[in-house]
């Protein structure tokens, strides 16, 4: 059905699309395997004498007309061409009908269908599977919708995009391009509630879910309020349509997706209540809900001229979610928690064979590129500009933005440019940023003398796929520095790096300084600084920087997990001292206090290993993470057995950050006492628990100390008729296994009864979940990789976008040693050489196999 020759697209490529789109009306009428849909475009030619070209695939053209009379076109496998010769050379109306079969729509693009209910995904380019148009983010028009219901009775419910004029009518007034298209024809309850607008306008909300999950939607209806408000009084951006809509679908690709007054999402990020959510899923809910919402204006009233520039709306808007997070919560564990997905995630994609500018220049697949670089990157590099220019200068410019390009389809350039105007600051070397890929390694050399500090920095980026010789960027690197006592030598100030190599001096200084460097996380960088244990323990002790202070410990924690793999030394008594110290300081937040003990990950440490020119050995480190673990508790254990009382919660279950950061330091405190007490305290916890986030906790620890076989029977007796609970029924019983029962376990779930492959959610809690379960999938016999080769080979043909997003599991091979490398290698061409491979996959591959 595919193209066979896959395209490179090139941003360098870029054309206006020759024809304005004035008017899109469609008429559906739903059918599983014949919908109809019927479109009518008013369009004016921009450059008269040009073909017409739309999009289409897999659609089976009916009719076609120009102004009402019939027309002759043959579609070919991406869309159809209509010849200059019969177009009018003023304003015409297109008019065109097609067939297409939602229920055999098994890729989860365009119009499908998830459990009896209609639904769409159209970002990137999916609505060129519900009818011919012309797919890309430049084109905007306002459109009309008329849904008509499915025969079968099936769809009494009936939505779209914008307002209701009528049962099944919608009118969405703003211009928008296709890939904001939204419809959702299914059996569906609301829960409805309402906000009113700064300027006094009501606000209809409701969100859509299957009958019987009404009671779990209180959460992300309170976090939308929060979220609109936020957005009025942070960002001045107030809600533009009558009514705003929120449907949970099981079956989806994505987390969830900001279609024009219609969101849809991933019922993991909707739905919620105590006994079925962790603390975690409710941040998540928090955080989802905002970012979606959020684009109402960042992506929506403005968007992307072309897909080059998704983190255009993608940066932006991630960077808006985190500040309201961080609002609503913690700012120093929000900080935390990002830099901890961005390293895991984007600083391993960046030093692999997928890195990739914020901005990338040429893609194939465009759904391969939604990626950790666009988006966390994509975010961090927004939040450097604001440290820049400052607060007061960065709502400035965000204000010339919305002013002057409301209703545009807009690219960087525009982004940057309103902050020159703002500013009257030249950002052009700072927009190096979204051409380089790389993350850049950051060198320090310090030097005192005379009451004078001198700090030199050194940057340089590495290099990646098709660059090269990169220039130096501007990086903002805040610094404080403190004296042998701990106190504070000078006030936090940020340093702009903007040479390769540069000085900074700070004069009058009573002794030599401990620096604290790179304060908040201020640039997406490596620091690569030389640091006694001495002063790290200092700065774990005192440094008033929270992001810093639990940096210190981290580095600490990791540097003594490379020891104890490289040179088989034990953990220094000073650092576990530190550690409990931490741990039982009750100034310190409990949220703060639980990832400060949580160790760094094994890809994290086989990642630092490589980095430092050591092939990393997966069954080492995960021995040494766990002998660190054990030292740990045992060292720790009289403060963690107190922390276990002190930090229940009283009374009944609040998703509250203050709750939730107790909880996690409680759970922390399991996690490891279960080492120390054979699982007692957590087999009890875990048939006590009244809530998700503590029995989770207890089933964790139990699997981890491998005691978990009663539980994981009980648990399912408990859950089983709960889905998103059965997803992390299946994930935790793979990612935490003993590394070599991980590929067994994985087996055996996918072939357990409650294993739906075809369920993006439950395929990736036992794939995706064998690859976090990084021993146990880099299992040197290779059968890990074999496992994973054959699911991904079976799932392409039937879901190829969340296929080629699981081949990143390989993306890190290089770093291994020749073994493995021979292993992965042999999976990766296994999977090239599968005939009738997509071009998401095929594309993804040869990338990684280029490394
Ligand atoms: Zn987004």
């Amino acid at each position: 059905m595919r193209d066979a020759a896959p395209q490179t697209i090139r941003l360098a490529d870029y054309t206006p699309y020759p024809f304005r789109i004035d008017h899109v009306e469609l008429i559906f009428s739903l059918a599983p395997t014949a919908t109809r849909v019927l479109s009518t475009l008013k369009v004016t030619p921009l450059q008269p004498g040009t073909d017409m070209r739309l999009d289409g695939e897999d659609l089976l053209l009916i009719r076609a007309a120009i102004d009402g009379a019939p027309v002759s076109v043959t579609p070919d496998a991406t869309g159809l061409t209509v010849p200059a010769a019969l177009l009018p050379d003023g304003p015409f109306t297109w008019e065109c009908e097609v067939q297409i079969a939602p229920a055999e729509n098994t890729a989860l693009e365009g119009l499908y269908m998830s459990k009896g209910m209609y639904c769409t995904q159209c970002e990137a380019e999916g609505f060129r599977k519900i009818t011919y148009y012309p797919d890309r983010p430049d084109v905007m028009a306002p459109f009309d919708v008329r849904i008509l219901a499915a025969e079968d009775g099936s769809t009494p419910v009936l939505l779209s995009n914008g307002n209701p004029t009528g049962h099944g009518r919608w009118t969405d007034p703003w211009p928008k391009p296709a890939y904001l298209f939204a419809l959702v024809a299914g059996d569906l309850v609301s829960v409805d509630d309402s906000f009113t607008t700064r300027s006094g306008r009501d606000i209809a909300l409701r969100i859509w879910v299957r009958p019987g999950d009404e009671g779990k939607c209180a959460y992300a209806m309170d976090a939308l309020k929060r979220s609109m408000r936020w957005d009025e009084t942070e960002y001045g951006r107030e809600y533009d349509l009558d009514i705003f809509q929120i449907v949970a679908v099981d079956d989806f690709n994505m987390g969830a997706m900001e279609n024009k007054g219609l969101n849809i999402f991933n019922s993991k990020y909707v739905l919620a209540s105590p006994e079925t959510a962790t603390d975690r899923d409710y941040e998540l809910i928090e955080g989802i809900i905002a970012h979606e919402y959020f684009h109402n204006w960042t992506g929506n009233r403005i968007t992307c001229r072309d897909w080059f520039q998704l983190c255009l709306k993608e940066g932006l808007t991630v960077f808006r979610d985190q500040q309201f997070s961080g609002d609503m919560r913690s700012h120093a564990v929000k900080r935390i928690d990002d830099v901890l997905m961005l390293r895991a995630r984007q600083f391993r994609e960046d030093a692999g064979p997928l890195a990739h500018p914020v901005r990338p220049e040429e893609y194939i697949e465009i759904n391969n590129f939604y990626t950790a670089t666009v988006y966390e990157k994509g975010a961090e590099v927004i939040g450097m500009l604001r440290t820049l220019i400052g607060p007061e200068a960065y709502r400035k410019g965000c204000d010339l933005y919305f002013e002057r390009h409301d209703g545009q389809a807009c690219t960087i350039e525009d982004w940057i440019a309103v902050f020159e105007d703002a500013t009257g600051r030249d950002l052009s070397q700072f927009k190096l940023w979204y051409s380089q890929a790389g993350t850049p390694r950051l060198d320090v050399a310090e030097a005192f003398s005379d009451g004078t500090y001198t700090l030199t920095l050194r940057q340089e980026t590495p290099d990646t796929p098709g660059q090269t010789d990169k220039a130096p960027q501007v990086i903002p690197v805040t610094v404080g520095l403190l004296g042998r006592d701990g106190r504070e030598l000078a006030p936090s100030t940020t340093l702009e790096l903007t040479e390769r190599t540069q000085s900074f001096r700070f004069d009058d200084l009573p002794e030599r300084p401990v620096p604290s460097l790179l304060r908040g996380f201020s640039a997406p960088v490596i620091l690569r600084h030389e640091v006694s244990r001495e002063d790290q323990l200092l700065l774990l002790a005192h440094d008033t920087d929270p992001f810093n202070k639990w940096e210190a410990g981290r580095s600490l924690a990791k540097s003594t997990l490379i020891a104890m793999v490289t040179e088989d030394t034990a953990p220094s008594e000073a650092f576990l001292d530190a550690l409990t110290t931490v741990a039982g300081d009750a100034s310190l937040d409990p949220a703060f206090r639980a990832l400060a003990l949580a160790l760094p990950s094994e890809d994290d440490l086989a990642q630092t290993l490589h980095a430092s020119g050591v092939t990393p050995d997966p069954d080492a480190i995960h021995a040494a993470r766990q002998s660190l673990t054990r030292a740990i508790a045992a060292h720790a254990e009289p403060t963690l057995s107190a922390l276990y009382d002190t930090m229940a919660v009283p009374g009944p279950y609040t998703p509250d950050a203050k709750a939730a950061g107790r909880r996690a330091l409680r759970g922390t405190a399991l996690r490891l006492l279960s080492e120390r007490d054979n699982g007692d305290r957590a087999r009890a916890q875990f048939l006590s628990a009244d809530n998700m986030t503590e029995q989770l906790a207890a089933f964790s620890a139990l699997l981890i100390i491998g005691q978990g076989s009663a539980a994981v029977g009980t648990f399912y007796e408990q859950w089983h008729e709960d889905r998103l609970v059965m997803d992390k029924w299946f994930a935790l019983q793979v990612s935490l296994a003993p590394p070599e029962k991980a590929v067994r376990a994985c087996k055996a779930l996918a072939a357990h009864a409650d294993f739906d492959w075809k369920n993006p959610n439950r395929f990736r809690s036992a794939l995706g979940a064998l690859t976090m379960n990084a021993a146990g999938f880099h299992n040197p016999s290779g059968e890990g990789y074999e496992l994973l080769a054959d699911w991904l080979i079976r799932l392409d043909p039937v879901n190829p976008q969340t296929a080629a997003r699981m081949t990143t599991a390989f993306d890190s091979w290089r770093r291994y040693d020749t073994n493995r490398q021979r292993l992965i290698k042999m999976e990766l061409e296994r999977i090239a050489a599968t005939p009738g491979l997509s071009r998401d996959v095929t594309e993804m591959v040869g990338r990684i196999l280029a490394a």
